[in-house]
């Protein structure tokens, strides 16, 4: 029997989750959907110095948004509580211990200006980057080099110690990743890094690789930027002699700034004006706020598209997938290894889609809520019909009223430029016939009407309509382009229409 599938999203709670900690979300997700297995949400908190407050909540805050929370996290806990590493803090030290008593770890003393000494004096002897390791460890002060006595009558004066990972001289270490295949590294490039520190609290690797093994991750879906402390995690899982239930490492692809030169970065997206965050971001410390894809007008489905594709692919040409459907087809085998750059236009795009398969019902409240900010009324079916002219030229539901506004609120003055191109003699005739004819018409007032009744007054007066119709456009609305022109006279109504083309025609002048 095959051991059920457990992954983790194992986020620092030290800012706003960026999207690369969401996409990294989602395949987690995705894998558990897939498998029939669980997706745990572990905050990863032992860097107190680095914690900062909301972030927690906003991480469950933008999971919930998108409809990928956790099966087992803080707030909806399994059996593998707590779910926060701060909570978990006593746990830790007996792993360390455990990793001294087989050789694979060491007590290390060294005050920080004996670690600055240190540095500097490789940095004379030209060391490129200066570590404590195999090598420059043997001239430290740390329980490899001490007298056992010394060590022990240290640790029982309460001096200040870490707990340091001892790794080995000449070893190679082989990793095999789902999406990258085998990665070699020579022990030689590691460093001994600290397990625990002089506070009492792991580090990121000791308790990452503990909590792994306790709350039984079976795969590691994360980002790229953990490939290279993946040797020593193999190195702790031998040590610990946990290799039989090491879990399988799949590294993401880094997200590349638009032009595929680096990192995406925060600053990126100022610059570009797009947003690098799930929701909105207060920083509590700076107090300025981050813009975030929710505020932004993003869908949630358009969202999680978008999100999937950085990265992954189906193998086919089909785009547009539901959260199910992406479930349905999601594979790591089908994560590529190289970067994927962040197309905004392309999130666009997906949230063009997703906008346009809502119903006009749908799409009428979000119009309804902005029109109601403006302290102006519409009914439920006037707005429906102005979302279903608007849906095709809108990438978010705020352009709907943005765009569409002109179906409401008459144009008070008019585009110059199309005035002095189109307004003429011609225009004028047509359109004093059509308020004529409009008074005259009864029934209802169809887009189709709206139409055979404006040709009827181009015709009477032989003139072709398809020369004065964008002057018509611009006395209705005030600008010479926009949605379905008879469209919007039949949802603006006779009366409406008649009065707007009477204050064009008492306002525009014929040049
Ligand atoms: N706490 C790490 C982070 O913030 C987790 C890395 C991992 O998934 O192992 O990304």
């Amino acid at each position: 029997m095959n051991k059920e599938v457990r992954v983790r999203f194992a986020p620092s709670p030290t800012g706003a989750l960026h999207i690369g900690g969401v996409r990294t979300a989602l395949y987690n997700y995705l894998y558990a959907r897939k498998t029939g297995g669980k997706f745990l949400l572990r905050i990863e908190d032992t860097d107190q110095n680095r914690f900062v407050p909301g972030a927690e909540e906003y991480i469950k805050g933008a999971l919930d948004w998108l409809g990928i929370s956790p099966d087992e996290s803080p707030w909806n806990p399994g059996n593998s509580s707590p779910y926060r590493q701060s909570e978990r803090k006593p746990m830790y030290m007996q792993y360390a211990l455990d990793l001294i008593e087989k050789g694979h770890a060491y007590y290390a003393f060294d005050t920080s200006e004996e670690l600055d000494a240190m540095r500097e004096r490789l940095t004379a002897a030209r060391v490129v980057s200066p570590q404590y390791n195999s090598i420059t460890r043997t001239q430290m002060k740390n329980s490899l080099t001490l007298p056992e006595d010394e060590v022990k009558a240290r640790l029982a004066s309460g001096e200040a110690y870490v707990i340091r990972i001892k790794i080995p001289r000449k070893e190679e270490v082989r990793l095999h990743d789902l999406i990258r295949g085998w990665v070699m590294v020579h022990s030689s490039t590691l460093d001994d890094k600290v397990l625990m520190k002089s506070d009492g609290m792991p580090t990121y690797h000791l308790a990452n690789i503990v909590d792994d093994h306790l709350m039984k991750i079976t795969h590691v879906i994360r980002g790229e930027e953990w490939l290279p402390s993946a040797p020593l995690h193999v190195l702790l899982y031998k040590y610990f002699g946990w290799e039989d239930t090491m879990p399988e490492f799949a590294h993401l692809p880094l997200l590349l700034k638009p032009d595929g030169n680096g990192k995406l970065s925060k600053r990126d997206a100022d610059k570009h004006g797009f947003p690098v965050f799930p929701m909105d971001w207060k920083d509590p410390n700076s107090g300025e706020t981050a813009m975030g894809f929710r505020e932004g007008g993003y869908l949630p489905e358009a969202m999680l598209n978008f999100l999937a594709f950085l990265g992954w692919n189906p193998g086919d040409h089909k785009e547009i997938f539901s959260l199910e459907e992406l479930v349905e087809a999601f594979s790591i085998e089908r994560i590529g290894k190289s970067g994927t750059k962040f197309d905004i236009n392309k999130a666009k795009w997906f949230n063009e889609q997703y906008l346009r398969a809502k119903s006009d019902e749908e799409l009428a409240a979000y119009l309804i809520a902005d029109i109601e900010k403006e302290g102006l009324s519409i009914d439920k079916e006037k707005a429906a019909k102005i979302a279903h002219v608007m849906k095709e030229r809108a990438t978010f539901p705020a352009d709907l009223w943005k765009e569409g506004k002109f179906m409401l609120i008459a144009p008070s003055k008019f585009d110059d430029e199309i005035a002095g191109k189109r307004w003429n003699a011609e225009v004028v005739t047509v359109l004093a016939t059509y308020i004529e004819k409009l008074a005259a018409h009864t029934g209802e007032f169809t887009p189709e009407i709206a139409k055979a009744v404006l040709e009827e007054s181009a015709e009477a007066n032989g003139i072709k309509l398809g020369k004065v119709m964008q002057a018509v456009r611009l006395a209705v609305t005030g600008v010479g382009a926009g949605p379905d022109l008879m469209a919007v006279f039949s949802i603006i109504g006779k009366e409406e229409l008649s009065k707007r083309i009477k204050f064009a025609l008492d306002t525009l002048q014929v040049l």
